[in-house]
C-alpha cells in the first residue's frame, strides 16, 4: 500500500500581506503588490510550500463588488504572478457576512478554508503556516493548529500594539521576510 506523503503549505491573507491594503478593495486597477511580495511566493514555492490564499471578501455580502469583480482582481494578480513563473496552488474566498448573509464556517477566524483546503490537498497542518495582518488572521491559523505569522504590512503594525491573548508563533517585517527565514 503507497502511503502518500502529505504536504505543507503556506496559507496567505491576501490583502495587506501580498497586496497593498485598500478598504474592500474592488477594482482590479487598485490591486498592487506589496514591495517583495512577488519574490517571497518565489522563494516559499522553491520551499516546496502549497501557496494558498485564505481571504474574507465581506464586501461581496455587502453589496460593494460581485463575485465576478473579485475574479477581475483575482486573475490580475494571477496573471502578474504567472509573467514572473509563480504559480498559486489555490484561492479561497469568504464572500459572506454575518449581518448580511448569515453565520458561515469560512469567515475568518474560522478556520472552514484552511480546513477545505486540507482535504483536497492532503495538508499537514501542524508544519503549515498561516500569515496574516491581523490577529484575525492569527486566531484562524491557531484554531487550524497551524503555526502562525504575523507581518508587520497592511494593518500589522496596529495589530502587533493589540496583542494580549492571541500571540503569533512568529512576527516579520513582511512577507519576504518570512519567505527567506523559514
Ligand atoms: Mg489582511
Ligand atoms: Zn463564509
Amino acid at each position: 500500500m503507497k502511503v502518500t506523503e502529505k504536504k505543507k503549505a503556506i496559507f496567505l491573507d491576501r490583502d495587506g500581506v501580498i497586496n497593498k491594503e485598500v478598504s474592500y478593495l474592488s477594482n482590479p486597477d487598485d490591486f498592487e503588490f506589496i514591495d517583495g511580495s512577488v519574490d517571497a511566493l518565489r522563494i516559499l514555492k522553491q520551499k516546496h510550500f502549497l501557496l494558498i490564499v485564505i481571504t474574507n471578501q465581506a464586501g461581496i455580502a455587502r453589496g460593494f463588488f460581485t463575485e465576478e469583480t473579485l475574479k477581475l482582481i483575482h486573475n490580475k494578480m494571477i496573471s502578474i504572478l504567472k509573467q514572473n513563473m509563480i504559480e498559486l496552488n489555490d484561492i479561497y474566498y469568504c464572500p459572506h457576512h454575518p449581518e448580511f448573509t448569515g453565520p458561515c464556517d469560512c469567515r475568518k477566524p474560522n478556520s472552514g478554508m484552511i480546513l477545505k483546503a486540507k482535504l483536497k490537498y492532503n495538508i499537514d497542518l501542524s508544519n503549515s503556516y498561516m500569515v496574516g495582518d491581523t490577529l484575525n488572521d492569527i486566531e484562524t491559523g491557531k484554531a487550524a493548529k497551524c503555526k502562525t505569522v504575523l507581518v508587520l504590512t497592511g494593518y500589522g503594525k496596529e495589530e502587533q500594539k493589540k496583542i494580549r491573548s492571541i500571540i503569533p508563533d512568529m512576527i516579520f517585517k513582511n512577507l519576504k521576510e518570512f519567505a527567506i527565514n523559514i
